[in-house]
């Protein structure tokens, strides 16, 4: 039973029985069309051939007898003009000419269908690939008129009388016309070949193919014909078996279609053979023509089954670059592409569009909590939600949990509504939301950039529980653009120096002396003034350029410590901040250990901040770098304590050296017997855990002094000092405003 199912399979296979993908199909198609702009180009130069041929033959046979005949007229007596018009009665030049155009009106019929399957078959390439092809549709279009025209003109005259020789005529006759008439539609309404593709272009070849076919019929057989009385000759049918291998081994039919046609034609040429009385058709002749069919048989087989196998394989690569693998909806690089093709086309094919960007928040959460499986499952029935809700759009995941859309901006709450529906349903204790930002484009305006935009809007959504959904407006348009300029521009700021630290005093809560300071970084830029690091460190981060400002600033504080220690300066440990993706995109280690090498700076100076939410993404490099760092002598410390969601977690799977708690603990302070219950606690467990602490933005004496009572070894905040300019920082130093503590450590 198995072995006849392989059988069946194997036949399947072997003749092409089974419906190809979509893909492979065009595939073919689109190699079809290739080839008949070869067949035509070759068909147009063998037939300028033959007409070239004919001219010569009937020219230079007038021309010749013309000369003999006037050279006898003039030795005769008469003059050049009683030549003529004697020449002209007798013969007439126009019937002449006549003769010459009838015998090659047949070869130029075959020319311009040919040149219409060549500009038609260009004219879909082009298209194919997206490609204005005004010039090509306008000679199509003429070209195929030409075609229908040239028909009716001949038809009256052009028809033998002979039974074979009537048929295949008219036969050729209906394939030219069926061909001129299909490049004529299909050219007129255009956007049939985009949409209802195929079906004109495969009438335009198979016509063209049955006019080769009914030509080499017709050729063929009265090349047989015509030798008949000269047996010395051989029979002459290669223009026969040329058209059979041109139109078998050029254009690729499923094989038992090639089988068909083949058998069919040579039945039909046999026939024609056999009936021609002027000559016997040798039983020999056809056990050769049997072989040649079976040979000829075997290659269209054989060259199906490799192009087959290209077609799979071209298939294959062509859904990994442009499909996601997990989800397999568009990847974003399909995304842009397929845009790009319809704003190619037309320009105005993206009125009335919209790009939209959505985001799943809480998915890392989800990640986390349900398993990567759980989590690709999440990913792949949303890409699949989305692609189905904007049917007519363009749908794609741009990675992690990004989907971007571009489609008819109709409707588009709900839309939204329902995959915001569907993904509450999906999860409804971890709060999975659907965050989108919307972009109207501008004409012209680039897949990608636009994008952006969608995104950057989205952006404006990120943890506000008040909000769902952005559109890119006016004022998120400057944003963006100093977005863009921060990022265009990061090199050029660290070049020029517009990179500087600022530092902020760090206090001991007890002696409320200075002992260290964080440095934070400035971006002040000739054209947009100051910048606050709100406003680039996400941005830099977001385009995973962060590390390039953050080793720019250590190096400048680095330079700063040097440059005071050389100078006799007191100099106390600075805080560097060290983001999550500095683990990540550099070896931050030999980093920092280099730079304290080169400026010659002491380790015991370096304080390094990782913010608490870095690490609640389990980043085994990170816990890597910063056991190395703690094992080489740098203090460690936890940055930002309390702000994120695992925070307890950060405590239980990570040692710091000082525990530096956030600042909401401290809003809302006074009165707020709960806070302070909270900072107490933390703080004891910070104690009891072995790792020091420090309270960020203390602003009053009040929480200041709460903070000694319970613990708290260092304060930082605006009531000691704001970040400043080194020099500022020095100044309030002499100034007395601020005592360097006599220790350091406590
Ligand atoms: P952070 O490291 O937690 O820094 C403390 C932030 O709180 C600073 O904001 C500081 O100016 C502000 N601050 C200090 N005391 C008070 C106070 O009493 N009241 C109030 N309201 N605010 C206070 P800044 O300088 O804008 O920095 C913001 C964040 O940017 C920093 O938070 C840090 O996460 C990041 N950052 C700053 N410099 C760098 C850097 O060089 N590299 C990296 N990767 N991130 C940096
Ligand atoms: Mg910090
Ligand atoms: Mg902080």
């Amino acid at each position: 039973m198995n072995a006849l199912k392989k059988f069946k399979d194997f036949i399947v296979d072997l003749f092409g029985f089974k419906k190809n993908p979509k893909y492979v199909r065009n595939y073919f198609h689109e190699a079809n069309i290739r080839s008949s702009i070869y067949m035509a180009a070759i068909i147009i130069v063998l037939e300028i051939w033959m007409i070239i041929r004919q001219f010569v033959k009937h020219v230079g046979k007038f021309l010749s007898y013309d000369s003999v005949k006037y050279k006898a007229f003039h030795e005769a007596g008469f003059t050049k003009s009683q030549f003529f018009d004697y020449y002209y009665n007798k013969w007439g030049y126009s019937g002449h000419f006549e003769y010459v155009f009838n015998s090659i009106s047949f070869y130029l019929l075959f020319i311009i269908a040919a040149v219409a399957v060549l500009v038609y078959a260009i004219s879909f390439i082009k298209k194919n690939a997206y490609t204005k092809t005004k010039k090509y549709d306008i000679a199509s279009i003429i070209v195929s008129v030409l075609c229908i025209l040239w028909i009716f003109m001949l038809i009256p005259q052009k028809i033998p009388t002979d039974n074979i020789g009537k048929w295949t005529t008219i036969l050729m006759y209906i394939a030219i016309f069926v061909l001129g008439v299909a490049i004529f539609i299909s050219t007129m309404y255009s956007s049939f070949i985009l949409k209802a593709k195929n079906l004109l272009s495969v009438i335009v070849i198979t016509s063209f193919a049955a006019l080769c076919l009914i030509f080499g019929l017709k050729i063929g057989y009265s090349d047989f014909a015509h030798t008949a009385d000269n047996l010395d000759k051989y029979y002459m049918i290669t223009c026969f078996l040329t058209m059979v291998i041109f139109v078998t081994c050029l254009l690729i039919w499923k094989p038992y279609i090639s089988i068909l046609m083949n058998i069919t034609i040579f039945i039909i040429f046999d026939y024609m053979l056999q009936s021609f009385d002027g000559r016997e058709f040798l039983e020999g002749d056809r056990v050769n023509y049997i072989t040649f069919l079976v040979s000829l048989t075997m290659i269209a087989i054989s060259i199906y089954q490799q192009r087959i196998r290209e077609a799979n394989k071209d298939m294959n690569l062509e859904y990994i670059a442009n499909y996601d693998e997990l989800t397999s909806i568009n990847n974003f690089h399909n995304f842009c592409k397929e845009i790009l093709k319809h704003q190619k086309l037309d320009h105005n094919s993206i009125v009335g569009h919209i790009y939209l960007f959505l985001n799943i928040e809480n998915f890392k959460t989800y990640n986390d909590k349900r398993t990567f499986e759980f989590g690709d499952g999440l990913l792949k029935s949303i890409g699949l939600a989305i692609k189905e809700e904007f049917k007519d759009g363009i749908t794609a995941r741009q990675g992690d949990d990004h989907f971007v859309v571009f489609t008819k901006n109709e409707d588009l709450e709900n839309h939204i509504n329902n995959i915001s529906e569907k993904l509450r349903m999906y999860d409804n204790e971890l709060k999975l939301i659907l965050k989108v930002g919307s972009y109207i484009p501008e004409l012209n305006e680039k897949p990608n950039r636009a994008v952006d935009k969608a995104r950057y809007a989205c952006g404006m959504c990120k943890n506000r529980f008040d909000k769902n959904y952005a559109i890119y407006d006016y004022q998120m348009d400057s944003n963006y653009h100093k977005r863009q300029y921060i990022i265009n521009n990061l090199d050029n700021a660290i070049k020029n120096g517009w990179i500087v630290p600022y530092y902020q005093p760090v206090v001991f809560s007890d002696t409320k002396k200075l002992c260290g300071v964080e440095a934070l970084v400035r971006w002040i830029d000739p054209t947009y003034g100051f910048i606050y690091p709100s406003e680039f460190i996400p941005v830099l981060e977001d385009y995973r350029l962060i590390h390039k400002l953050d080793s720019c600033l250590w190096e400048q504080v680095c330079k700063d410590l040097n440059e005071s220690l050389a100078n006799n300066k007191p100099i106390v440990p600075v805080s560097l901040n060290f983001s999550r993706l500095d683990f990540e995109l550099m070896d931050a280690f030999a980093v920092i250990d280099g730079l304290i090498k080169k400026y010659n700076i002491d380790k015991r100076f370096i304080h390094v901040e990782i913010t608490e939410s870095a690490l609640t993404d389990n980043v085994s490099k990170l816990n890597d770098t910063i056991n190395q760092l703690r094992a080489e002598g740098y203090a460690v410390w936890l940055d930002d304590f309390g702000s994120g969601y695992s925070s307890l977690n950060v405590l239980k799977d990570y040692t710091f050296d000082v525990v530096k708690i956030d600042m909401k603990f401290l809003s809302n302070f006074e009165g707020n017997q709960k806070a302070k219950d909270i900072l107490n606690s933390v703080i004891d467990l910070s104690n009891k855990l072995g790792m020091k602490t420090l309270t960020e933005g203390v602003e009053t004496a009040e929480q200041a002094k709460f903070l000694k009572e319970i613990g708290c070894l260092r304060l930082q905040g605006y009531l000691f000092g704001k970040p400043m300019p080194k020099e500022e920082l020095y100044k309030t130093i002499f100034d007395g405003k601020l005592i360097i503590s006599e220790v350091l450590e406590k």
